[in-house]
């Protein structure tokens, strides 16, 4: 028997509609070299639909993929809507990345058409003659446009030229709707293709309130780039819920994002624990009225309990989640709430509803959830993925089976299903035989009150295969020496775990989207570190 409900798509005009009818007076504000710009939801939509005509007449044919090349910003949000609702898929460049990986990804990707703002064609400069596009159009935020694209039509100029479409509703639920690669902290980036459904469905996940929580009357202020997991998702829930959404614009620096929550009186913040670890020095200096946060969100690495505590005791809750570029990104949750009993032991929380989880041991048997196997995590739900874009990719076939993800992290799950991460499983350090945990040996020195940050790798050693080596930036003001550090952690972790060697750094190199870039630490520093115990052996 068939349920007599209405079989109404799950597609991204149902959100963009949402946003134009119930947020008339919410507004969506940018940060741009012109200044602040700032236009309500209603008004977004009703450039969205121009710019749907816009692609019309540019000539994407349905499926095609619309590359851009984008801060943070409100025109970066309407190709966010128009491109999907249009039937055509987007694709958002990385723009931090090393221009060989631009073009890599825009080829890869097959972007027809990219958009690039103003501000940004003096990177892009250097692969104008190299973009396997068809056409650049600028998006004018009221920078300079460099010479090498000041020919290419202007985003202003045809959006005021264009009729509105009639409607955004031109693609099924599961057409493809965008394309985002993985930061490839660990290999090779890989193309996500997500979905309408699976960005509806994520979006509506994401305003429950044991997940990000994004509510109507929220002021959601995303750190996190548009290039990257789709800004988390943040730009679909806030339109949803509808909340307003400020945009930062290039300028992310701490100061910039204090002044920006004092002026527009920011709820709900978002980002990746470098960047909380900087704003907490922000936070205590008291130089701006912050008082408006309530929230914040923090995933793609691990946030350390003492930077949690520098929050919570200002007040502030916090959500540490745990996700990926093929989980849209949400996997696990947990909030730390201020003035309340801290959450059960675990580090990133249960799965939110909708993730299924399970471990797996190398040999393939479904392990327990006894809070003491570990395994590898596996990942099931319907805003995951089942496949990357390229059909050729060798990872197909060793990342996805029987309907499940292979994430590459190494956890334990205790009974109450709180999942622990205990590595990547390329970050492991295997040492006579032995794992050892990179991120449960930074975790340990983070611990330490003079430390802000810790990266642990592995380097290759003659006698026990491979050892770790940490790198650490000392916490503002102080300066711990390794022999210290060292003995902290003969009471933290088993004595053959502690690292070989620590290095004091000023700062750690960052990907691309800012995390801990333990791939280049590995290219500048394991074979030194080898070299130099092969010259004491
Ligand atoms: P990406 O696809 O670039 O977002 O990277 C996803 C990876 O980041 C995951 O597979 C984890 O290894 C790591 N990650 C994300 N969130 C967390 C977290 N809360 N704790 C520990 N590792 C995390």
């Amino acid at each position: 028997m068939d349920g007599l409900m209405q079989d109404v798509p799950l597609t991204i005009d149902l959100i963009a509609r949402r946003a134009m009818q119930v947020g008339a007076d919410l507004e969506v504000v940018s940060v741009e070299p012109a200044g602040v710009d700032r236009r309500t939801w209603t008004e977004i939509g009703e450039r969205v639909l121009r710019l749907c005509t816009v692609l019309d007449e540019i000539g994407v044919a349905p499926g095609g993929r619309v590359g851009t090349f984008a801060w943070n910003g409100h025109r970066h949000l309407e190709l966010y809507f128009a491109v999907p609702c249009s039937g055509r898929v987007l694709h958002a460049a990385n723009v931090r990345l090393h221009r060989d990986q631009v073009e890599y990804a825009i080829r890869h990707a097959e972007d027809q058409i990219l958009f690039v703002d103003a501000s940004l064609t003096g990177t892009l400069a250097p692969l104008r003659d190299r973009l396997a596009v068809r056409d650049v159009v600028v998006m004018d935020d009221g920078a300079e446009v460099d010479g090498a694209f000041a020919d290419c039509p202007r985003y202003e100029e045809l959006l005021a030229a264009a009729e509105p479409a009639e409607d955004f509703a031109r693609a099924a639920e599961n057409d493809a709707a965008s394309v985002c690669f993985t930061s490839g902290t660990t290999g090779n980036p890989q193309a996500v293709v997500y979905s309408h459904r699976s960005i509806v469905l994520h979006a509506m996940g994401a305003l429950m309130v044991d997940s990000h929580s994004v509510r109507r009357g929220d002021v959601v202020l995303p750190l996190t780039p548009m290039f990257h997991v789709n800004c988390w998702g943040l730009p679909y829930s806030s339109a949803l819920a509808p909340a307003k959404l400020v945009f930062a614009g290039s300028d992310t620096s701490p100061e910039a994002v204090a002044r920006l929550i004092e002026s527009e009186r920011a709820t709900v913040l978002a980002g990746i624990p470098t960047f909380w670890v900087q704003m907490a020095d922000v936070f205590a200096e008291g130089g701006y009225d912050l008082s408006s946060v309530q929230r914040i969100l923090c995933g793609g690495a691990e946030a350390a309990p003492s930077l949690i505590a520098r929050y919570l005791e200002r007040g502030i809750d916090f959500l540490h989640a745990w996700g990926m570029t093929e989980m849209s990104p949400s996997g696990t949750a947990v909030w730390h709430r201020s003035g309340e009993d801290p959450p059960a032991e675990g580090a990133q929380g249960v799965p939110v509803p909708g993730v299924e989880l399970r471990l797996v041991a190398d040999e393939g048997s479904v392990l327990p959830w006894d809070g003491q196997s570990t395994g590898e995590l596996e990942a099931r739900g319907p805003w995951i993925a089942r496949a990357y874009l390229d059909p050729d990719d060798d990872s197909n076939a060793t990342r996805f089976h029987d309907g499940w993800l292979r994430t590459g992290d190494v956890a334990r799950i205790a009974p109450d299903g709180t999942v622990t991460i205990v590595d990547r499983t390329k970050d492991l350090v295997k040492s006579g035989g032995e794992w050892i945990s990179s991120l449960e040996l930074e975790r340990a020195l983070v611990a330490h009150t003079e430390v802000a940050e810790a990266a642990v790798i592995a380097f290759p050693h003659p006698r026990w295969g491979e050892r770790p080596a940490a790198f650490v930036v000392p916490a503002s003001g102080s300066e711990p020496s390794p022999e210290e550090l060292k003995e902290f952690l003969q009471g933290a972790v088993a004595s053959w775990w502690v690292p070989d060697v620590i290095e004091i750094v000023a700062e750690l190199p960052r990907t691309g989207v800012g995390k801990h870039d333990k791939r280049r630490l590995r290219a500048e520093h394991a074979s030194r570190l080898a070299a130099s115990v092969e010259a004491r052996t």
